[in-house]
């Protein structure tokens, strides 16, 4: 037994009662001191005559399919052991968190309350209380309604309704809210024949009609109210049925099977569906330009695992920027593919969730955690564009997805298939020596050329008297795209518009109150933000230091640079995506779309470096290729090269096409090679170096961070882990010294590092003690953070 909150692990051994059938993954509620929760059962009951005395028993066996099963226990337990966190911390990851029944708090209403009675809780809520809430209510329904929103701030609330509840006039009673175990169901609209008046409800009717049969959800996205859907069905005009939904989608008219493989490409189809025929363990590395067309390779060594009777998982960096990957995906198998992205409702993932369980899918496409899908027998998981840095989870358990899906098929007997143009440089390194199958795809399937970089010096460019953050070729070449109607791509790894403000007369920089960082300039909202925390205040018009004005604005950000691009070329069309422009579901595609059919310059932040593939796309432009190269970080190289690359990708796909490069330090390696597309010449200096300083992967690395609100415990608490791990023996110990930004949300953050051929000692030892001691201190956290 687990207990789902602890944050020392802890597993728990209850009796089972009689009758009780349980095995591993069964969900069930237990007693835990005076109250009841929820866990999982993590080993099959054991035969005892005599529990040990005071153990108690198992309430109840939650109906419905266990959360998980024994592959992915073992997966889970690996995953604690590799990355130091409790085998609860790793379930986490495994379990579809909407498949677990949760405990929910709400209140009854007891008596009406009396306004007479409570004077300090607002009239308003009480009438609320009266009017909407009176069959009880969730504490976060009640304080997110608009109506409570009015009647006063949180705290207010709050106040309120502890009131109410000493009163007498309300009751806190615990409920268990179990998932819903059901098939997708889906409400359809049929025409009776029956006429009625009024244009909007005919305009209804008719459209039903025409189709034989309407879904309802289609049509209130067809802009029809729910009220004349209502009146409609009311009046008898409409039928309404529940049906389960159709997994079926709309086959594409694109049949993949048409197009013929490349000789390259069918060599790569060949060797995967080698190595899943073997049915062993295999790891394959497939470098592949940008365009040669690796989705295609994907699709027919899938379709070959299916019809050998196995399944696949294919995972993307982010579907909302590979829309048209897992449409691809979609139009080829059709029903028997789950797409699960962050677009659909948790119910929505839920559906493909169980539908997989139940075996009625053949291939999930998703993120990250598609990984953990519930599907059967799966000989074949394709990582795309494995270089992309998402792959990396960033809270507990901060599981690395490459390593853990290798874990994933070594466990199944199964092949694992890496794509990507920049390689991680780990497997690449093991591809070289032989340890895994490498693949490699040079050729572009449409047969043009990669474009043709070039590399502009800024510096140079200064001293010639162009202080534009748009170099005198970049501008060249954007007019003679705009004179010929092709697109043009500009990357900037920046949101805002400047980087930071600075005084020219005292030289004061604005910085975070709550983190060690300058504040960024937004002018579009004339806001200065914290990029870091997003706290935000607006943009001063003198200095808040010395009263000097005005003060100036240093660095670039998109809004800047587009910004630039419209004073240049006025009548340009200019879409910018970047996290400010993409706050919604559904933005991406939409700033996609308008950039498709009518924009002539997209700007962007790494967004647009992504799997973008616009025939007409003939110049992509990287306004400012230093930002990151200097980062505190030994990856910062190996990261430029792969932003230049994919951005360099985005342009001739269809047509010629060019890039160029603007940067203050054009012999920088990572910037020469990629601007040869010379990965290969690349990865052989950077490894080198990376063997001299003893950096993954010819080392292990594990970063310990102490993070607290007061800064000689963190960092005393960082002094004496770092003690401890230099008794080990055997590891190389480095610091502590303070995070590159030491204060982030008004927290201190100190950090260790740790090196070693091998860590697996230091791994124990970082679980077993130094995890319970730091679980110990109420003043300083532990953040361990494996292969960063
Ligand atoms: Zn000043
Ligand atoms: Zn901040």
């Amino acid at each position: 037994m687990q207990q789902r909150t602890a944050r020392v692990e802890r597993p728990l051994t209850y009796a089972v009662p009689d009758g009780m059938q349980l095995g591993i993954g069964d969900v069930v509620r237990v007693p835990l001191g005076p109250r009841e929760l929820y866990g999982y059962a993590i080993s099959a009951p054991r035969d005892t005559a005599s529990p040990p005395p005071g153990t108690r028993e198992i309430a109840e066996r939650v109906s419905g399919p266990r959360a998980f099963d024994e592959a992915a226990l073992a997966l889970a337990r690996w995953m604690a052991e590799r990355y130091c966190c409790s085998l609860g911390e790793a379930l986490g990851a495994v379990v579809f968190a909407a498949a677990i029944p949760r405990v929910v708090d709400r209140f009854a209403v007891v008596a009406r309350p009396d306004p007479a009675r409570f004077p300090n809780v607002p009239p308003r809520l009480i009438r609320l209380i009266d009017d909407v809430f009176e069959d009880g209510f969730a504490l976060d329904a009640l304080l997110r309604h608009p109506e409570a929103r009015r009647a006063g701030d949180r705290r207010t609330l709050l106040a309120a309704v502890n009131a109410l509840q000493r009163g007498g006039a309300i009751e806190r009673r615990r409920t268990f809210v179990a998932p819903r175990i059901v098939e997708a169901r889906e409400k359809f609209l049929t025409a009776t024949g029956r006429e009625l008046r009024g244009p909007r409800v005919r305009a209804l009717v008719d459209a039903v009609s025409q189709s034989g049969s309407l879904r309802r959800a289609d049509a209130l996205l067809a802009g029809f109210s729910h009220a004349i859907v209502a009146r409609a069905i009311r009046e008898g005009a409409l039928a309404e049925t529940t049906e389960r939904a159709p997994r079926a989608r709309t086959a594409s008219a694109r049949d993949e099977a048409v197009f013929d493989a490349t000789e390259e490409q069918q060599g790569a189809i060949d060797a995967i569906a080698r190595a899943v025929a073997t049915g062993r363990f295999a790891e394959i590395l497939v470098q592949g330009v940008t365009g040669s067309g690796k989705t295609f390779v994907y699709l027919r060594a899938i379709a070959d695992a299916i019809e050998r009777g196995g399944r696949a998982i294919v995972l993307v960096p982010e579907i909302s920027l590979t829309p048209q990957t897992a449409r691809r995906f979609e139009s080829r198998f059709g029903a028997r593919v789950a797409v699960l992205h962050s677009g659909l409702s948790e119910r929505e993932r839920f559906d493909g969730w169980q539908a997989a369980a139940r075996g009625e899918i053949d291939v999930v496409v998703g993120a990250r955690s598609a990984l953990f899908a519930p599907l059967p027998n799966v000989r074949l998981i394709v990582i795309d564009e494995a270089h992309e840095r998402s792959y990396k989870q960033d809270g507990v358990p901060r599981y690395d997805t490459l390593d853990v899906a290798r874990e994933k098929m070594r466990l199944a007997h199964g092949v694992l298939v890496l794509g990507s143009a920049t390689p991680p440089l780990d497997a690449y390194e093991r591809a070289r020596r032989g340890a895994i199958a490498h693949v490699r795809l040079d050729g572009r399937a449409t047969s043009l050329p990669l474009p043709q970089v070039h590399v502009v010096d800024l510096a140079a460019e200064f001293e010639r008297g162009n202080k534009r953050i748009f170099s005198t070729r970049l501008v060249e070449a954007l007019g003679l795209r705009l004179e010929r109607g092709e697109k043009s791509v500009l990357f900037i790894n920046r949101r805002g518009s400047a980087s930071f403000m600075l005084c020219r007369a005292c030289g004061v920089v604005p910085e975070c109150a709550r983190c060690s960082i300058s504040l960024s300039v937004h002018r579009d909202e004339g806001l200065l933000r914290c990029h870091l925390c997003d706290a935000q205040r607006p943009v001063p018009a003198r200095c808040p230091a010395c009263g000097a004005g005005p003060i100036r604005e240093f660095g670039v950000g998109t809004e800047r640079v587009v910004e630039t691009a419209q004073t240049l070329f006025p009548k340009a069309r200019i879409v910018r995506m970047d996290s400010d422009t993409t706050t919604r579901v559904g933005d991406h595609a939409r700033l996609l779309d308008e950039f498709a059919e009518r924009g002539d310059i997209l700007v962007g932040t790494q967004m647009v470096a992504k799997g973008l593939d616009f025939p007409t796309v003939t110049l992509a432009g990287v306004v400012a290729a230093d930002i990151g190269l200097h980062a505190p970080d030994f990856r910062a190289a190996e990261r430029t090269f792969d932003l230049i690359t994919q951005v360099a990708g985005r342009s001739g796909r269809a047509r010629a096409g060019e890039a160029i490069v603007q940067t203050y330090a054009p012999g920088h390696p990572a910037i020469v090679f990629a601007a040869r597309h010379d990965y290969d010449g690349f990865a052989a200096q950077e490894l080198e170096e990376r063997r001299a300083l003893g950096y993954p992967p010819f080392a292990e690395l594990i970063y310990l961070g102490t993070i607290g609100r007061h800064e000689p415990d963190v960092a005393a608490a960082a002094a004496r882990y770092a003690e401890l791990l230099r008794g080990l023996g055997g590891v190389d110990v480095l610091g502590p010294a303070p995070y590159p930004i030491p204060r982030v949300n008004d927290e201190w953050r100190y950090r260790i590092a740790v090196k070693a051929a091998d860590a697996g000692e230091a791994r124990r030892f970082i679980r077993e003690t130094l995890a319970p001691l730091a679980a110990a201190d109420r003043a300083v956290r532990l953040a361990v953070n494996v292969d960063p």
